[in-house]
């Protein structure tokens, strides 16, 4: 898989335009509140970048980057219910890449689940997917386990009809708002949401309440630890406020799943693109790895080299591609 897979460079760079243009006209005049950190609570914070005229801040405990000072969760709201970059995504970029997204993420996806799964000895009999989108991982879920009784959980009344029209059951409803799901489920997942969340200690706890006593989670997302975020920082694409305001690191993620009452919390870094992106970052601004003599030489090596260096990132919890699974303390 490449990232020209997922993301086609034409499709996204719209979209990030249109987000650079969001990003002024629904917060310029919006007000701000600074925050600890998001993950661990944690005060010592120091000031990373300004991109969009959004601040990044990091902290100086578990170095999780994040938007702050952060504007409200109505205006949050407001902009991806009617802004043009939100509708772009649903309706323009992902209906584009959903067949591609189909075959290199969302089978081998499922079969990882299945795998994490069955290495603790656990059958989901329940399994609620927060912020389900259009349904595709629930839909391919239920083809391999059609014994499981799924849930979409979708607040956005387009994507649930797409559900629904898959035969799927939904709750068209955001994560605190799902009262007849609670204590009920066994498996909750929520993939690529955590770096969106207005408060992800408030999330991670919902999530929490969803789950039955020793039910699990999994959570998926982006990791400020990555190879590729480190490398690009506030040039990473991936850095693109108001979409993206939380990247945890990996011990922000432990702290972050701790607090909401989880244990038993391991996190792995199965991505695949890390030294693709940094690759087509360089090919299309020479500038984006100004001063980075070390990765540009790497760059310069062969295929070999550059696989056997993507997979140590995984190893290592170095990709930026983050997969968090945990238990619900009893
Ligand atoms: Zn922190």
């Amino acid at each position: 898989m490449k990232e020209a897979d997922i993301r086609p460079a034409e499709l996204f760079e719209k979209y990030l335009e249109l987000s650079a243009a969001d990003a002024l006209t629904y917060f310029s005049s919006a007000k701000r509140e600074p925050l600890p950190c998001p993950a661990c609570a944690s005060r010592d914070i120091r000031p990373a970048f300004v991109k969009h005229g959004f601040g990044y801040v990091l902290c100086g405990s578990c170095y999780t980057l994040y938007q702050s000072p952060r504007p409200s969760p109505a205006d949050f709201a407001r902009f991806y219910q009617e802004s043009p970059s939100a509708r772009y995504w649903a309706c323009t970029f992902f209906p584009a890449v959903a067949e591609a997204r189909q075959v290199h993420l969302i089978r081998p996806k499922v079969q990882e689940l299945a795998q994490l799964c069955q290495q603790d000895q656990f059958s989901p009999r329940v399994f609620a997917d927060i912020g389900a989108g259009a349904g595709f991982f629930l839909e391919e879920w239920r083809r391999n386990f059609p014994e499981t009784q799924t849930i979409a959980l979708e607040p956005n009344p387009d994507l649930a009809d797409q559900c629904r029209s898959k035969g799927l059951t939904v709750m068209e409803c955001f994560l605190e708002e799902a009262e007849s799901l609670k204590g009920q489920a066994d498996l909750v997942t929520a993939f690529e949401v955590i770096e969106h969340v207005h408060d992800p200690l408030t999330f991670c706890a919902s999530l929490g309440k969803l789950l039955k006593p020793g039910g699990r989670v999994l959570l998926t997302g982006l990791t400020v630890d990555g190879f590729d975020l480190q490398v690009l920082w506030e040039k990473s694409n991936s850095i693109s406020p108001p979409h993206h305001i939380n990247f945890m690191s990996i011990k922000g993620f432990e702290s972050l799943l701790c607090r909401a009452g989880f244990n038993n919390i391991r996190i792995f870094t199965p991505g695949k693109l890390d030294v693709d992106i940094v690759r087509n970052a360089a090919a299309a601004r020479a500038e984006a790895l100004a001063g980075q003599g070390f990765v540009q030489m790497l760059l310069r090596r062969g295929e070999e080299t550059l696989e056997a260096f993507q997979q140590f990132l995984n190893e290592h919890q170095l990709s930026s591609h983050c997969w968090v699974w945990a238990s619900k303390s009893p």
